[in-house]
């Protein structure tokens, strides 16, 4: 029997010595496949001077493989049962320590700054839970803590619409408030069949780093993410009804709506689909010039 914890065997041994059964609700699907592992340590270009968070370490099946290559692992686990289970599996790694919190609740620049220093960059390893990866995406996008990157594995789905481009059924508001902040690269992709218990959907890892500035420069970012969910708030109307659902429909605001789209050369008949984020971009600074 192999010695790792991705394995089927001593991950159904782990469980039955602890009394565990996984949690649906909690997204507990536990990787079982050590080839896996590897690559997703080596897509995190993770070494000896790497400090990494991992979200979700359910018995420690990758937290084992990235401590054995980083140089310190804070790993943050919601569910209180699985901490005594990871005191005993991550026994012999004096350079991981678990946390049991929830990501979205954590203050996680203090967390950083007091376990690798101040200022200290990280990054982000993880097998998300899938029933809350969108809401953990978007925290972590937008949290001040220094994040450099984030190597995490999700359903295809979500990674397809992380990774689309405009004109693409997969394209939406997500797609754009990663691509405005991260450089969005699909690593592989796997199969269900390499965890315990198998989801019923395959996953991908992709990896998401953190550009230097935003891609596309906007005066105002909040106003851009509120045009861009609004322009994708009902996806078979026209970006003309999601403008004026989204700003108001009387004459004054849809005479400031026509103005900015002229000056942004956006026709109002077109779809949210359809624009790119320079589009976006170019709209969102001159809804702001007509005051809207
Ligand atoms: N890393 C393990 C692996 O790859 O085998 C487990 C991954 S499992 C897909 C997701 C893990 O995230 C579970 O252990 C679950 O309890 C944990 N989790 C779910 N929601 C969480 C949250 N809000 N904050 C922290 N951990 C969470």
């Amino acid at each position: 029997m192999s010695t790792h914890i991705a394995n089927p065997s001593r991950t159904q041994a782990i469980m039955a010595a602890h009394g565990f059964r996984p949690k649906k609700h909690l997204g507990q699907n536990f990787l079982t496949d050590t080839k896996i592992l590897t690559r997703i340590v080596d897509a995190a270009g993770v070494d000896a001077t790497t400090d990494v968070i991992e979200i979700g370490p359910g018995i420690g099946a990758l937290t084992e493989f990235l401590a054995a290559s980083a140089r310190r692992v804070v790993a943050l686990e919601i569910d209180a049962q699985l901490i005594p289970v990871l005191a005993e599996t991550l026994a012999a790694h004096d350079n991981v320590t678990v946390v049991n919190a929830d990501v979205l609740k954590v203050d996680l620049p203090a967390l950083m700054a007091a376990q690798f220093g101040a200022g200290q960059p990280a990054k982000v390893v993880a097998n998300l839970p899938y029933y809350i990866t969108t809401p953990i995406l978007l925290h972590l996008l937008n949290s001040p803590a220094p994040l450099t990157q984030l190597t995490v594995m999700m359903q295809k789905e979500v990674a397809d619409r992380l990774a689309a481009g405009p004109g693409s059924k997969d394209y939406g508001s997500l797609s754009i408030a990663v691509q405005q902040r991260m450089q969005v690269e699909t690593a592989f992709t796997v199969s269900r069949k390499s965890f315990v218990p198998a989801p019923n959907v395959d996953s991908a890892i992709v990896n998401l780093t953190r550009r230097s500035a935003p891609l596309v420069a906007v005066r105002d970012q909040a106003g851009f993410d509120r045009l861009v969910r609004g322009a994708f708030a009902a996806r078979r109307k026209t970006l003309w009804n999601n403008l004026i659902n989204l700003y108001g429909k009387d004459a004054e605001t849809k005479a400031k709506l026509t103005a900015a789209l002229a000056a942004a050369a956006i026709a109002p008949s077109t779809r949210g689909e359809a624009l790119s984020i320079a589009e976006f971009g170019r709209l969102s600074d001159a809804l702001g010039a007509q005051g809207v």
